[in-house]
């Protein structure tokens, strides 16, 4: 449980900077799931294909518990009649998504013995209540979990392109379908009263369903593109009626001014906020690490969203602690490698090379 917890602990308390970047790489297929702790322990018997419980993901979104995207909390499923009959896959499943909306889901679909254990299956709570058909009864269990898991190894997310999703535009006939943090971050419409979605195509319908499609600053329908869903209590806000963006980092797992919590401690005390510019999601200052005293003046970045547009390294695969410049734009060494170029014509040659002043200038 505390290793669980560990992996998915706000990006500023994440692990080891080699699983950080690990998550990072779009190209997943190959990385073993299983940490080397759980891999000596399970070496003798591979046949096995269950998931070892410290990195437990979901078998549809491939997010850990506690992911920044809104899907709640992982619960078990058990299986029902039907059980994958794939042989086990001698590809091993990809490391869990690590909550970049580039690593959402499976890009293959050979590791479905894998998603099983003995018993069943784990999914978040929202990825199973919102998959096509999926049923609830009256004592508020779910049922044909398992068979979303099975159909959604099959089906591609109309967002991201890679699979494990199941959850279908409500319009008949439209076959689109979507992962739960990808539904938000494609810009469609979803009502968390009757579980519907509607597709970017198919947005206009929302129009119908009345109240639930308002805005809860303006209280109008207003332009339907521009509503983000807020995963805590289902109400829709314009992005402009509060003044920020839509973009799909933004929509995916938004919650609203009433709901946000700080993504490293979840509920706690609302005070000491910092919100983050880029994705908007909430992080007390004390939870960063390093811990900050006082709330910022400038617009501040979460470790997740910082990206030096200079070489391309991520905020997640530097230690916490790492200096940032020009608004979280520049990585420490781009920035050192900048200021060492030659100031008088400013070419820095070839960057391999290195930092000299250029010969001509010399
Ligand atoms: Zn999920
Ligand atoms: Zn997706
Ligand atoms: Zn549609
Ligand atoms: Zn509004
Ligand atoms: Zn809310
Ligand atoms: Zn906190
Ligand atoms: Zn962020
Ligand atoms: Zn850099």
């Amino acid at each position: 449980m505390d290793e669980q917890k560990s992996n998915c602990e706000e990006n500023d308390s994440e692990p080891t900077d080699d699983s950080a970047s690990a998550h990072q790489s779009i190209s997943l297929q190959g990385s073993p799931r299983v940490s080397p702790a759980a891999a000596d322990k399970s070496g003798s018997n591979t046949a096995s294909s269950s998931t070892p419980e410290c990195i437990r993901a979901c078998a549809l979104c491939n997010c850990v518990d506690r992911s920044l995207l809104g899907q709640r909390e992982l619960r078990h499923f058990r299986s029902s009649s039907e059980r994958p009959t794939n042989k086990p896959s001698a590809f091993p499943l990809p490391q869990p998504g690590n909550d970049d909306l580039s690593s959402i889901g499976f890009s293959d679909s050979s590791c479905l013995t894998a998603l099983f254990d003995d018993s069943g299956c784990w999914v978040h709570h929202w990825c199973a209540v919102w998959s096509d058909g999926v049923k609830q009864t009256e004592d508020e269990e779910l049922e044909d979990v398992d068979k979303a898991v099975i159909s959604g190894t099959q089906r591609l997310c109309e967002y991201c392109k890679r699979l494990g999703a199941s959850i279908q535009c409500h319009v008949e006939g439209c076959s689109r379908f979507y992962h739960f943090p990808c539904s938000a971050a494609s810009g469609s419409f979803q009502s968390m009263k009757q579980l519907v979605l509607l597709c970017p195509e198919h947005i206009d319908k929302a129009e119908e369903l009345g109240e639930e499609a308002w805005c809860a600053v303006c209280d109008s329908v207003g332009e339907l593109t521009e509503l983000l869903f807020c995963t805590g209590c289902g109400l829709h806000y314009h992005a402009s009626c509060l003044e920020i963006g839509a973009t799909p980092i933004q929509r995916a797992g938004w919650q609203c001014p009433e709901c946000k919590v700080c993504q490293t401690c979840q509920p706690g005390e609302d005070s000491k906020m910092l919100v983050c510019d880029a994705c908007d999601k909430g992080y007390h200052t004390f939870c960063l690490q390093p811990a900050m005293d006082s709330l910022p003046s400038d617009p501040w970045k979460c470790r997740r969203c910082r990206v030096c547009m200079e070489c391309g390294v991520r905020g997640l695969m530097l230690p916490g602690s790492a200096q940032w410049f020009e608004n979280y734009n520049m990585c420490e060494e781009c920035q050192q490698h900048r200021s060492s170029v030659c100031c008088v014509c400013s070419k820095a040659a070839n960057p391999s090379v290195g930092l000299q002043c250029c010969g001509i200038c010399r």
